[in-house]
């Protein structure tokens, strides 16, 4: 166990595809930090809560070793190291928390493109590029197929054309690096986005009330992100229907005092976004003056 310690500690990617992403969330729940020189450590200054700016790759370690308290990070990251503890015999350290809605790929079968695919037994006797060693030799056991692993830390996917391997089995968001490289994604492993990641145990000390502070801003969040306050008006309870049904993704209509107008004034927080199309799409149903307002903070 390691010592008792009354700051937190978070483990982020110092630069890369979540490193942005991971900082502003921090960010948005109320967190800032005096940027130290190495750049490697940021002491927090609102919160006794710090940064350590670190390769995706080291986050788990440091979760398991009780460096850092949490880490965001790829699921595919965490699952990878998850895994391969567990087939070296070790104790899982870490959890996922929270999936953040960021950093969202797949972890995929990639084969060439002249291939005819024809499902997992075709994999028999083949070898599979990637940098997700454990992850595949799971999936594999599972599908009960017996192909073989060849593991590379990176620019997997030029190595059915090199000839070390046959397929690969990678990370994919657009496809466009699959198709630059005549590859084509068969069977998914995986799906991934970034993770708020914490140890097993919980620490028992000052920290735990921390945690549960930054967790449930997290979740405030979060939730907020993608919610808008809906205001508008209607003529009559017919509309009140119509519009109910356009909104499937919105809270129950609340209805405001009367204004003496006439008309009936309404709001809803709605969840899905909330485009221009859709505002069109109201009017039309007998919404008047559509108001679209962002949140900015909320405690669920
Ligand atoms: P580091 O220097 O920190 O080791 P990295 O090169 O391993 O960086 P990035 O390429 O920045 O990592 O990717 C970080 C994470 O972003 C991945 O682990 C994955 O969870 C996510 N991600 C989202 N889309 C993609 C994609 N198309 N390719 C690779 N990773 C992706
Ligand atoms: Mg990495």
């Amino acid at each position: 166990a390691s010592p008792a310690r009354d700051r937190l500690r978070i483990a982020i990617q110092k630069s890369g595809r979540l490193a942005e992403p991971a900082r502003s969330l921090l960010a948005a729940c109320g967190l800032s930090w005096r940027q130290s020189r190495d750049k490697l450590f940021c002491y927090g200054e609102s919160l006794p809560v710090d940064l350590l700016l670190v390769r995706d790759d080291d986050i788990p370690g440091l979760i398991a070793d009780g460096v850092c308290d949490l880490g965001i990070v790829g699921r595919n990251e965490l699952d990878e190291q998850a895994a391969e503890r567990r087939r070296n015999g070790m104790p899982d350290a870490y959890q996922s928390l929270r999936g953040l809605g960021f950093g969202q790929c797949r972890l995929m079968l990639a084969v060439p493109e002249e291939w005819e695919w024809r499902g997992v037994e075709q994999l028999a006797g083949l070898r599979i590029a990637t940098s997700y060693p454990a992850i595949l030799a799971d999936w594999l056991e599972r599908q009960g197929v017996d192909a073989q692993v060849v593991e590379l830390s990176g620019s997997v996917e030029i190595a059915p054309r090199l000839g070390t391997a046959d397929l690969i089995c990678d990370l994919v968001s657009s496809g466009a690096t699959l198709a630059a490289n005549q590859l084509k994604p068969v069977e998914t492993l995986l799906e991934s986005e970034a993770v708020l990641a914490g140890a097993v145990r919980e620490p028992n000390d000052m920290r735990a009330g921390l945690l549960a502070m930054l967790l449930k801003r997290v979740d405030g969040v979060l939730h907020q992100r993608d919610s808008k306050l809906l205001m508008f008006r209607a003529a009559g309870e017919q509309q009140v229907d119509a519009l109910r049904r356009l909104l499937p993704d919105a809270d129950p209509i609340e209805r405001l005092p009367d204004d003496g107008s006439g008309a009936l004034r309404l709001q809803t927080m709605c969840h899905g976004a909330v485009t221009w199309q859709r505002l069109e799409e109201l009017e039309r149903a007998g919404a008047q003056g559509l108001t679209v307002l962002t949140v900015e903070r909320s405690l669920a």
